[in-house]
């Protein structure tokens, strides 16, 4: 393969989810399209960023406001007392599409590894998450929204003891029965979501 082409297949391989061979794909995909196309792909990457920040609540990517919070952080007709806490971005939009949660949210950004940490990994923001609900006093439950993996169960354990360390009144619960193992937020149908939270109980 051309050089500038293994270039553009080794930058595609660091996306989530695709390894060398998809890149290859990718890339042969992209040389038989027309030049709009790769224009408006490039354009849409570059420009991407411009109105989008990450909220300085929650840590999700949205557009944000002058104080820097997301469309759901500044929303004061949501309840906060509860803080939902996620992996990932696309989890937010899965609780959301559930419709019955009407609480504040919060980004961990990575579950704990069990393992030795892999190059690249992003790191949970549990310090953030503890300063915010130093700042918000007025949560009283904390759901971890985490996948049913080994690592979302670790997970849930290690921050429930971090937060009840600094926090010993507040209630740390997780999402009830319906998952089923291994189901990741993001997959999950609203329906089991929905029970999920509606059976979420006190993590010991
Ligand atoms: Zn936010």
């Amino acid at each position: 393969m051309p050089r500038s082409l293994q270039k553009l297949v080794d930058l595609i391989s660091e996306l989530p989810g695709i390894g060398p061979r998809q890149a290859r794909r990718v890339v042969q995909f992209l040389l038989r399209t027309d030049m709009a196309f790769k224009k408006r792909l490039a354009e849409a990457i570059v420009t991407m960023n411009e109105n989008i920040s990450q909220c300085s609540s929650c840590f999700r990517f949205d557009e944000v406001n002058a104080k820097g919070t997301c469309s759901l952080c500044a929303n004061p007709n949501r309840d906060d007392a509860v803080l939902v806490v996620v992996e990932k971005d696309v989890d937010v939009d899965g609780v959301e599409a559930v419709h019955s949660y009407k609480g504040q949210y919060f980004v961990l950004g990575a579950l704990m590894p069990l393992a030795r940490q892999r190059k690249n990994v992003l790191s949970p923001r549990v310090n953030e998450l503890i300063k915010r609900l130093k700042a918000q006093q007025h949560i009283q439950e904390v759901i971890l929204a985490f996948s049913t993996t080994p690592e979302g169960d670790f997970t849930a354990k290690e921050l429930k003891n971090k937060i009840q360390e600094s926090f010993p009144t507040t209630k740390v619960t997780v999402l009830g029965r319906g998952l089923s193992l291994g189901a990741e937020i993001e997959y999950a149908d609203q329906e089991t979501l929905r029970s999920a939270l509606q059976g979420r109980s006190e993590i010991f």
